[in-house]
């Protein structure tokens, strides 16, 4: 039998893993109630004040291998649960049921009504934003999603005269809101719990850089709102709430997370042939393990290349060990190799196959870029900055301890893409310098990062 893969959600994790199988020869069933009418989400927090293009589509095209399927996926049943309602929606490529039923790991039930087995499945639904109600401005919403962006961009664009825009949160999205405004010649003010923009996404150095250059380009903070019921009526003529998101989950055989898909570190979930990518997966295990979803867009784009490398060379058949726990569910993947006996292509491939190209993430807040590579936490005091000599542009070091051999695990880079370029390239490589080598005001990260 062949394998049938399915995957649910055509966003840039899901759209990525397809293109890619695609490219494999390897025939994949993308859902989403827009396969093919997907687009980036990045400049829908960047672009709508300043006339750029805010809708970047993702030009994947159903082909002989890409099946769309224009339907919401409402569960998912494993193999022992799913016998009964095996047919397809996707006539044109697999019309018919599978002829063994017991090679499937299960089946996607659709919206619909009609359902899709498969022997493998990513997870790709990312996250929705969560949608407070503003007392005082009912029209307030998070531009998310394509249709919110594009309300806001109506408005924007039919405005007569600045607009005095209203942001609630302070995280990467609100900021990005108010700074893309203010830098179009609009007013904005952030309305935060604490009092200071960023704090949970960056560390002190970062976010004080920012946060006084936003202040000196004329955004208005207002720190301590605890409540939306707070914000004055009668100020803001357009108003967006940024205060988080949450990952969108579907029930496996009854089971729905109370969070993000947790993942090995072969993105697998703990159900055989399940695998979860981008933002509704959190990764449990690995370089990079998390206790929440990395949710940047270099990551869930990094996802859908490895779970297409890994789907793509994985046996036919559907995994059969079914209750692992996410660590030991990766052991199910194996790839074909060569010379090795099942055993020790197994353990050879499942130690090759982790999840561990540097996640990084980027941030362009109005004419400030900011960008984090590998692991780097809010919290740490610990860290070494570096600086250029106009001391304007800088990174900041972290490390895995504070003794001088303290390895380098992750780099924020405040206004200075090249060194971004730097630290992906030596978190990402061989020759990862110690805290004592980047304490030395003459070692040459740059050229490091050459080596
Ligand atoms: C406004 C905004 C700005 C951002 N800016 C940055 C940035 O500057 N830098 C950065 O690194 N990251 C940024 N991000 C984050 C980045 O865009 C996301 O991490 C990335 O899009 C996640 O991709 P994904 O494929 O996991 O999910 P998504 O892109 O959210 O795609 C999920 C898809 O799943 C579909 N879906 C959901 N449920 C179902 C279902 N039940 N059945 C079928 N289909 C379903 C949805 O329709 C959607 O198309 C930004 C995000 C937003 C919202």
């Amino acid at each position: 039998m062949s394998k049938r893969i399915v995957i649910i959600g055509a966003g840039l994790a899901g759209t990525t893993a397809a293109r890619e199988l695609n490219a494999r020869g390897q025939a994949v069933t993308l859902i989403d109630p827009k396969a093919g009418e997907t687009s980036e989400r990045p400049p829908l927090s960047k672009h709508l004040f300043d006339g750029s293009r805010h809708h970047l589509p993702y030009h994947l095209d159903s082909t002989e291998h890409i099946t769309f399927v224009r339907d919401r996926a409402e569960e998912i049943t494993l193999a022992e649960e799913a016998a009964t309602s095996r047919y397809t929606a996707e006539t044109q490529r697999h019309p018919g049921p599978l002829a063994d039923h017991h090679a499937t790991a299960g089946t996607v039930h659709l919206a619909s009504g009609e359902s899709i087995d498969f022997t493998h499945c990513i997870l790709a639904t990312g996250m929705e934003a969560n949608r407070p109600q503003i007392p005082n401005y009912p029209d307030a919403l998070p531009v998310y999603d394509l249709s919110d962006a594009e309300w806001v961009l109506d408005r924007v664009e039919r405005a007569t005269s600045t607009l005095n825009v209203g942001v609630l949160g302070s995280g990467f999205l609100g900021i990005e809101v108010a700074t893309s405004a203010v830098a179009a010649g609009h007013e904005a003010t952030v309305y935060l719990r604490g009092d200071e923009p960023l704090r949970k996404q960056l560390s002190e150095p970062v976010r004080h850089a920012l946060f006084e250059a936003h202040k000196a380009a004329g955004v208005r903070f207002v720190a301590h709102t605890s409540s939306p019921d707070d914000i004055p009526a009668d100020i803001h003529d357009l108003f967006i709430t940024s205060v988080g998101a949450t990952p969108r989950v579907i029930p496996i055989d009854g089971d729905t997370p109370a969070s993000a898909w947790k993942v090995d570190e072969s993105l697998a979930t703990s159900h055989p042939g399940i695998f979860a990518a981008g933002d509704c997966a959190t990764v449990t295990a690995g370089p990079y393990a998390l206790d929440h979803p990395w949710a940047c867009e270099p990551v869930a784009e990094s996802h859908g290349k490895f779970l297409a490398e890994l789907l793509a060379d994985a046996p036919a058949e559907a995994p059969a060990d079914a209750g692992e726990t996410p660590t030991d569910a990766g052991a199910n993947v194996p790839d074909g190799g060569a010379n090795a006996t099942d055993s020790e292509t197994e353990s050879t491939e499942t130690s090759a196959r982790i999840w561990s190209e540097v996640p990084w993430h980027w941030s362009f807040q109005g004419p400030e870029k900011v960008f984090t590579a590998g692991l780097i936490s809010p919290d740490a005091t610990d860290t070494i900055i570096r600086r250029d000599p106009s001391g304007a542009k800088f990174q900041v070091f972290h490390f895995d301890g504070a003794d001088p051999e303290a390895k380098l695990i992750g780099v924020e880079t405040f206004n200075w893409p090249p060194m971004q370029a730097a630290a992906r390239r030596v978190l990402g490589g061989n020759n990862i310098p110690t805290r004592a080598q980047l304490d030395d005001p003459d070692f040459d990260f740059k050229a490091h990062s050459r080596l």
